[in-house]
């Protein structure tokens, strides 16, 4: 299919989606970018991932050209203008172009990129199975070094995890802070469930606070499960009743192994299935409507 990318407010065909190899979003790394949904023509969470978008720009100092609402609609037109009304959205801020200093002075103008696509998820067999994490030797950045709420271009920590959870042949590798509790996954929050609590890490030690997490918190509220963002380490996954991992992506993923422990009965959780459901519920009833017109409620 041939699908449509927004460079810079111009709406080109994937070939044509180029950036210079000047641009310091290339060479260092240096911009931001968010994870989006959309579900059945309805964009999830938008306000909350423009929030987040928003909020890493600050913190680096970068100015997106483009205020907020400029940006809400060219999200929504990249979308209606390749027909998806299933889609991973991928907003992409970097420094723009300048030399090759690392002075972001040298770049006098952001470079704004939306990417749409079809997403590729874990296979469905993986959820009905859960899905097998290992814990990766590479340990999260520091907070108070580039905190990890700051949803950079700057992967590489997450990449290394990544790269050992495939030596493993698992799907996720679970990462620790540099005290060695647990922190959150290569591209996923993570939770546990202990008599019948559900437990999360805290924002300030150093995990990217999804808007998945955010959701999922909510739902396990509303459905009368007690939440606890609290620190906690791997005996007390290991040790679990259930384990589950949350991400724009994987939604809600069951855990049943984790560095060769099987959690619980080794069987995707009875809470975290709930919650997968309760989150499809409210991905298909919430969101941004992709075409003003569909109402909320109204028929997608
Ligand atoms: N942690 C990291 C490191 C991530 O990259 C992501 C994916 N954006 C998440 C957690 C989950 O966040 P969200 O639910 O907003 O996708």
């Amino acid at each position: 299919m041939g699908l449509v990318t927004y460079v810079d407010g111009r709406y080109v065909p994937k070939e044509e989606a180029v950036v210079s190899v000047f641009d310091h979003g290339f060479l260092y790394g240096d911009g931001v970018f968010e994870g989006i949904r959309a579900y059945h023509g309805r964009v999830f969470r938008l306000e909350e991932h423009l929030d987040r978008l928003y909020e890493s720009a600050k913190t680096i100092m970068l100015e997106i050209p483009l205020p907020r609402a400029e940006m809400r609609e060219a999200i929504l037109e990249t979308l209606r203008r390749n027909g998806l009304r299933d889609a991973y959205i991928r907003p992409v801020i970097s420094r723009g172009v300048g030399d090759l200093g690392l002075d972001p002075r040298k770049c006098s103008r952001p470079t704004v990129v939306i990417i749409v696509d079809t997403i590729q998820l874990y296979p469905k067999e993986a959820y009905q199975r859960g899905l097998r994490t290992i814990t990766a030797t590479v340990r999260k950045v520091r907070p108070d070094m580039l905190n990890p709420r700051v949803k950079s271009l700057n992967y590489l920590n997450n990449i290394l995890a990544r790269i050992e959870a495939n030596q493993a042949g698992v799907e996720e590798a679970i990462m620790l802070t540099a005290d060695g509790y647990v922190c959150e996954c290569s591209a996923d929050n993570i939770f546990i469930v202990r008599g019948g609590e559900v437990w999360t890490a805290p924002p300030f030690l150093g995990i990217l606070q999804g808007v998945t997490r955010d959701a999922v918190l909510g739902l396990a509220r509303e459905l009368g499960f007690p939440t606890v963002e609290r620190v906690f380490t791997l005996h007390d996954i290991y040790t679990a009743d259930e384990c589950f991992l949350t991400g724009t992506g994987a939604e809600v993923g069951p855990v049943v192994e984790v560095d060769g422990r099987s959690i619980g009965d080794g069987r995707p959780g009875r809470i975290t299935t709930r919650l997968l459901a309760a989150f499809h519920e409210m991905a298909r009833r919430e969101g941004t409507p992709m075409y003003p017109a569909e109402a909320r409620g109204a028929p997608a």
